[in-house]
């Protein structure tokens, strides 16, 4: 029997009004339900804004540093139960157990690291044009926040949002994705146990349409950070603007990995294949395009293709696995028409190019790490983001077609180049519309410390993480102050 969770609204452990629940499925084995879950309304959701906003005044007098306090005990909490919470993790969302362990230990990282900004300055004094002002600028907290997150990173993205609205005074309700609620349900755990008072952090689990609109048109939210598709992000911006609050975006990635003519072939091959198959290519910052000069691409073409073949995909719990399967049945199709669709747009398949099946794979949601040869940029599959373990080959003259080609693209996430030349890399550096720039490593991975975001279509222009989270989570409040 799974154990049945609930959602947690105003420091009480609740199901949905309605009563409706939802199975946590295992990608792995369908037929396992991992816990199941309250599916909430817009009723819960406005409850929960509610809360939210009535616990927003204590929460932003507490002082900063007993905010901080209460993040690296939650940190602690967190690592003590690293084990179980990246089991939870694979058996909901697939990944393997490795990327969980270090998924979560990512988490811990990002909550002890807005534990220290808690310690930070919040503000800057400056000279006045009168001698008696005391001219100053202090950082202060929006209110109540709405976050809304994705289910591929179900740790990582979460924390990187909860971590700073809190650290920076801001109450939160957090709507996690339908299919990965049990990690977010040991986030809201490890809080509450870490001391938080009720009604600052609020756990809403339910479907995006209902929780995640609710939450979008309640006079409560004063601000929205948002990870997902486009589609959505895009709907939430607009009403974001018409109630005039501040949101932030991260969306999708076409990321492209350029092979110079003097690049270490092998180094390149591990790097794409990390980029691309690991996490089932179910990233935003995943390695969707590689683009090789035409004096390497027979070799480097072999060799990529080589190696996605021998990977081993498999149930995530299982030690050897590289690859573990799609996060859903939804998931499985639309990757699967995508290869469809490159077929017919006439690439060439070099590895995979279709559902495993038979044994364990009938259990689950498996597509075989596929290679596709002879992408040309016009190309649906070299344009548009598949979310899954599939990469492009796009042959290019040198290095500036090679930029050019990476360029062509509506996203502008992430990027790559392999190459031994100093000169070239900077020139890459330089030139290249992405939002973080990898030179000799893959185009997935992000440090807590430093900003995560992307140019075009891949974001709202904000960034999270770092200090630029203290950006979207305060407002600035100018004093002139003067004796009496
Ligand atoms: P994906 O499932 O591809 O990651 P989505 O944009 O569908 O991307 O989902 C990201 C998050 O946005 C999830 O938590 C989802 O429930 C939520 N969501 C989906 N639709 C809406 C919506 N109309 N309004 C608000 N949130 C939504």
């Amino acid at each position: 029997m799974s154990r049945t969770y609930l959602n947690y609204i105003g420091g009480e452990w609740q199901g949905a009004r309605s009563g409706v629940t939802n199975p946590d499925v295992n990608p792995a084995r369908k037929d396992e339900v991992v816990a199941v879950f309250p599916s909430a309304g817009r009723d819960d959701a406005a409850q929960a804004a509610e809360a939210a906003a009535r616990a927003f005044p204590g929460w932003a007098r507490t002082p900063m540093p007993k905010r901080g306090e209460i993040l690296l005990r939650a940190a602690a909490l967190l690592e003590q139960r690293l084990d179980e919470v990246a089991e939870a993790l694979t058996r909901e969302e697939g990944k393997t157990l490795a990327e969980s362990k270090g998924e979560v230990a990512r988490g811990v990282s990002l909550f002890r690291y807005y534990a220290g900004e808690a310690l930070q300055p919040t503000g800057e004094i400056y000279p006045s044009a009168s001698p008696t002002t005391v001219l100053y600028a202090e950082r202060v907290p929006l209110g109540t926040v709405a976050l809304i997150t994705p289910w591929n990173f179900p740790m990582a993205i979460p924390a990187w949002k909860i971590a700073p609205a809190l650290a920076f005074g801001n109450t939160v309700v957090f709507k996690p994705a339908e299919l990965t609620p049990l990690t977010a349900w040991h986030l809201a755990d490890v809080l509450e146990k870490a001391g938080l008072p009720p009604g600052v952090l609020n756990l809403v689990v339910g479907k995006g349409s209902q929780v995640g609109q609710a939450l979008v048109e309640s006079p409560h939210v004063k601000a929205i950070s948002f990870t997902g598709s486009n589609a959505v992000g895009t709907k939430l911006a607009t009403q974001c603007v018409e109630r005039g609050i501040k949101f932030q975006l991260e969306m999708g990635g076409k990321n492209p990995v350029i092979v110079l003519q003097d690049a270490d072939l092998d180094k390149a091959v591990e790097l794409t294949i990390a980029g691309a198959m690991l996490s089932a290519g179910q990233k935003c910052t995943a390695t969707s395009r590689v683009i090789v000069e035409r004096s390497v691409m027979g070799a480097f073409r072999d060799r990529l293709a080589a190696r996605a073949s021998a990977l081993k995909v498999g149930d995530g719990m299982k030690p050897d696995t590289y690859m573990g399967p799609l996060v859903s049945a939804d998931a499985e199709k639309t990757v699967l028409e995508y290869i469809e669709v490159g077929r017919k747009e006439g690439a060439r398949v070099l590895a995979g190019g279709g559902k495993l099946t038979g044994g364990d794979y009938d259990r689950g949601f498996y597509v075989a790490p596929t290679v596709f040869d002879g992408v040309r940029p016009d190309m649906r599959i070299a344009q548009e983001e598949i979310f899954g373990p599939v990469v492009g080959l796009i042959e290019a003259q040198g290095f500036d077609e090679a930029v050019a080609l990476a360029n062509q693209s509506r996203f502008g996430l992430s990027a790559s180049v392999v190459t031994r030349d100093l000169g070239l890399a900077m020139r890459f550096i330089r030139e290249i519309e992405a939002g973080i720039v990898h030179v000799n490593s893959q185009t997935a991975g992000a440090e807590p410390q430093v900003p995560f975001g992307g140019f075009k279509h891949s974001s709202s222009g904000s960034r999270e993480q770092g200090k630029a989270a203290r950006d979207f989570f305060t407002q600035i409040k100018t004093v002139y102050l003067d004796p009496p």
